[in-house]
Order: C-alpha cells, then sequence, then structure tokens
C-alpha cells in the first residue's frame, strides 16, 4: 500500500522507526520485537539505512522481512558513497522484494568527513536521489523534513526552498525530524503550506529513555523540562517512564491540534510504543 494514500482527513498514520542492529545475534530481538508490535498495527515499520551504506544486507532482510510479516515497511535509502548503478541494484532487490515503499535521503557524511561529497556517478541531494527514484521506479516516495532547520541550512528559508524542490522532483509525503517543541511543527506545517508544499507532513517523535540522550547536539531544541526530569533521576527506571510521559503528552498535543499521524522513533523498543499507545487509547491489541 502506498503510504501517502493513508493520509487522510481523520485519520492518524501511525508509525514506527527501527534500525538494523550492529551486532548479528540482535536482530532475531529485532524480530521478535516485530511480534509485539504487530498488534498494536502501525501503517508502516521504517527501517534506517545505515550511515555510509552499511549493513545493507540487513536492511534488505529486515524489509523483506517486514513484506513477509503482512507490515508495511517504508525502506530509508541514502545516496551516500554510491553512484546510480549500485543505487539501481539495490532498488531492484527491495521492489523484487514487495517493498513499495521508499523514504528518499542524501544521509549524513561518513564519520570523519566533515562535509557531504557527492559520488561521481551519484547525487549531491535527496531531491536529486527522489527525481531519480521517480524516473525510474513505482515506488511510493517520503523524504524528510526538518521543523528546527537542517542543520545544514543557512537559514529557514533556503531550507525551505530546497524541501519545495524535494517535493516537486516526486516526494509523496514528508517525515519530520524529531523535535520537542510543538509549536516548532507547527510554524513548519504553516510555513510549508504557505511556501506551496502540500504534501502530508507525518511528525516524528522521539521518546527519550536516558539523559545519556542529552550527550549528544541533535540540532533541535531540548526543553529544560524534559532534561530536568530525566536528570533529576538515579533510576533508570524512573528516567524512562519520566521521558515516556513527556512523550505521550506531545503525542496527545499534536494528534489534538490536527496532526496527520506519528512517526514514533522507537530505537528497537517496544515499551515507548505500547506505553504511549496505551496513553492514546489507541493500542488496539
Ligand atoms: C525522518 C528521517 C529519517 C532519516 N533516516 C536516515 C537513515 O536511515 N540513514 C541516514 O544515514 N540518515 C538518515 N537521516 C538523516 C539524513 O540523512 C540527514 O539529515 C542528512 O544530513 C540530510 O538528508 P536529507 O535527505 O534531508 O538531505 P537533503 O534534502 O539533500 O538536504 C540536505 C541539506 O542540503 C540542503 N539542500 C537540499 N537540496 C539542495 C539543493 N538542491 N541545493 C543546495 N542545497 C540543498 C538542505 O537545505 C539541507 O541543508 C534521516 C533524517 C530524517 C529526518
Amino acid at each position: 500500500m502506498p503510504i501517502a494514500r493513508l493520509f487522510r482527513p481523520g485519520r492518524t498514520v501511525l508509525s514506527f522507526e527501527v534500525f538494523p542492529p550492529k551486532r548479528d545475534g540482535d536482530v532475531e530481538s529485532l524480530y521478535r520485537a516485530f511480534d509485539e508490535l504487530a498488534p498494536l498495527r502501525p501503517d508502516y515499520i521504517s527501517v534506517t539505512y545505515g550511515a555510509g551504506g552499511t549493513n545493507v544486507g540487513l536492511h534488505y532482510e529486515i524489509n523483506a522481512r517486514l513484506v513477509r510479516l503482512g507490515i508495511t515497511p517504508l525502506a530509508h535509502f541514502t545516496c551516500v558513497g554510491q553512484g546510480r548503478d549500485a543505487i539501481r541494484g539495490q532498488l531492484d532487490r527491495l521492489w523484487e522484494a514487495g517493498v513499495r515503499n521508499i523514504l528518499a535521503l542524501r544521509g549524513d557524511p561518513p564519520k570523519g568527513s566533515e562535509r557531504f561529497e557527492r559520488h561521481p556517478e551519484g547525487f549531491a541531494h535527496a531531491n536529486e536521489l527522489v527525481a531519480f527514484i521517480r524516473e525510474h521506479y513505482g515506488f511510493c516516495i517520503g523524504a524528510a523534513c526538518y521543523p528546527e532547520k537542517h542543520p545544514e541550512a543557512g537559514t529557514a528559508e533556503s531550507d525551505l526552498a530546497h524541501l519545495k524542490n524535494k517535493v516537486q522532483a516526486g516526494a509523496d509525503f514528508l517525515v519530520s525530524q524529531m523535535f520537542f517543541d510543538n509549536e516548532a511543527y507547527f510554524r513548519f506545517v504553516a510555513a510549508c503550506r504557505a511556501a506551496g508544499i502540500a504534501a502530508p507532513i507525518q511528525p516524528g517523535v522521539m521518546p527519550v529513555l536516558t539523559p545519556k540522550f542529552f550527550a549528544r547536539d541533535w540540532g533541535v531544541a531540548v526543553p529544560a523540562a524534559l532534561r530536568t526530569a530525566l536528570e533529576g533521576t538515579a533510576d533508570h527506571d524512573e528516567a524512562a517512564a519520566r521521558g515516556l510521559e513527556f512523550a505521550s503528552a506531545q503525542c496527545r498535543d499534536l494528534l489534538g491540534r490536527g496532526a496527520p499521524g506519528l512517526h514514533l522513533y522507537i530505537m528497537n523498543k517496544v515499551r515507548p510504543a505500547r506505553e504511549i499507545l496505551q496513553g492514546l487509547g489507541k493500542a488496539k491489541s
């Protein structure tokens, strides 16, 4: 099912994001997690693509597994370090496995590099990958967006102009970077609409379960209340409960104010998905 078609008035599009585990054995626990996530009836599960194109085999396996389980996968895909032929080879395989939805991304610069380097036979920006996929395949295409601006973008206006290009190149729907202040999301949606970007914009919500999260600069504003809540306890379970409470309240507010769905960055864990949905009264198991 093309994911873009799920965005209809009055319908909440629900998705979970997972990543291919680094250690081989851990993929079995991800597959067990799928068994527990399935009864929550996500509209799709998205599978990240390893930074720099690492773990391509496992990315494929996980997407194919989701197809076999009857759960719609959204396969993330980046242009990092590969030319058109390599890209085609992987997209062909994903298509043959039954994957019908791709999240088309540029990707981050590989570790140790400051700047993204275009492969000589590849693409400099996601809009070029989107156009390539649109030209050669029948995939439904998602793309990334950044309510608080992409970290490399000079201004919010230039970022928005590039986003518009990306949608015009063929992106059918947008999934947002995490944010913790819902005002940032609603302001961004209004700016997109004013700029003529009509694609659905699914908000990305990151349930923060540990204060370690704050050690890295994610390029998004972190409210003092969230940080204080998690740093104010030495108990891991209590910290996770406080983070989930924050994320649940954020999700309630988003849906209450008309957001078209929720994309939960669950980091391969079942608990955030289950507890947030229970809090919303949407768990269907
Ligand atoms: C929902 C989501 C999922 C993600 N999943 C993954 C993943 O699975 N694997 C992974 O490695 N990374 C992932 N990322 C991170 C993403 O790859 C990085 O944020 C990357 O730096 C930008 O990717 P993009 O597709 O947004 O790039 P682009 O749309 O190309 O934008 C990148 C920057 O270039 C600018 N720009 C865009 N087009 C042009 C143009 N034509 N000319 C000049 N400037 C331009 C933009 O303003 C922006 O600053 C994800 C991000 C999000 C929000």
